[in-house]
């Protein structure tokens, strides 16, 4: 787990956008930043952030831009098993995800061996597997601490 890119700025997701062929709006930056200082935010977290900043937006305008960034290879969409829907701006690396199984909170694990997929399958069954997706469960410090 390690956190050592720098924090990006409002012209950074500008370029973000541009890069990706999107149009620049309000909702999509106020978004955009709302996941790269929330990683790992459930929807309603990010709406909240969101409103904060904009004041009034509809859920679905901001369903629509997290499934447009999605599409668009801008943000991660992640689904542990037993949890919501999760977004993370960290995209493109393979990185997996440990899960508390008390609080549900998350953390980054990056792959174990730095390229997908990470497993080797003991049978492919003519697959060609090009991903394995890794979550790891346990106890996160806080809860270790209250048990
Ligand atoms: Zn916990
Ligand atoms: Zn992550």
């Amino acid at each position: 787990m390690r956190e050592t890119r720098r924090v990006p700025t409002a012209t950074d997701f500008r370029q973000m956008l541009r890069a990706a062929s999107l149009r620049v709006t309000g909702p999509r930056l106020a978004v955009l930043s709302a996941v790269h200082g929330h990683p790992h935010a459930d929807t309603d977290s990010i709406i909240g952030v969101v409103r904060g900043e904009l004041g009034a937006v509809s859920h679905q305008a901001v369903y629509d831009v997290l499934r447009a960034l999605t599409t668009a290879g801008l943000l991660r969409r992640i689904e542990p098993p037993g949890s919501v829907a999760r977004y993370e701006a960290r995209v493109g690396d393979n990185h997996h995800h440990v899960v508390c199984r008390s609080c549900g909170a998350i953390a980054d694990v990056d792959c174990a061996v730095g390229f997908a997929p990470c497993l080797t399958a003991s049978d492919a069954h003519g697959f060609t597997i090009d991903e394995a997706e890794v979550v790891y469960r346990g106890l996160c410090p806080t809860c270790v601490l209250n048990t």
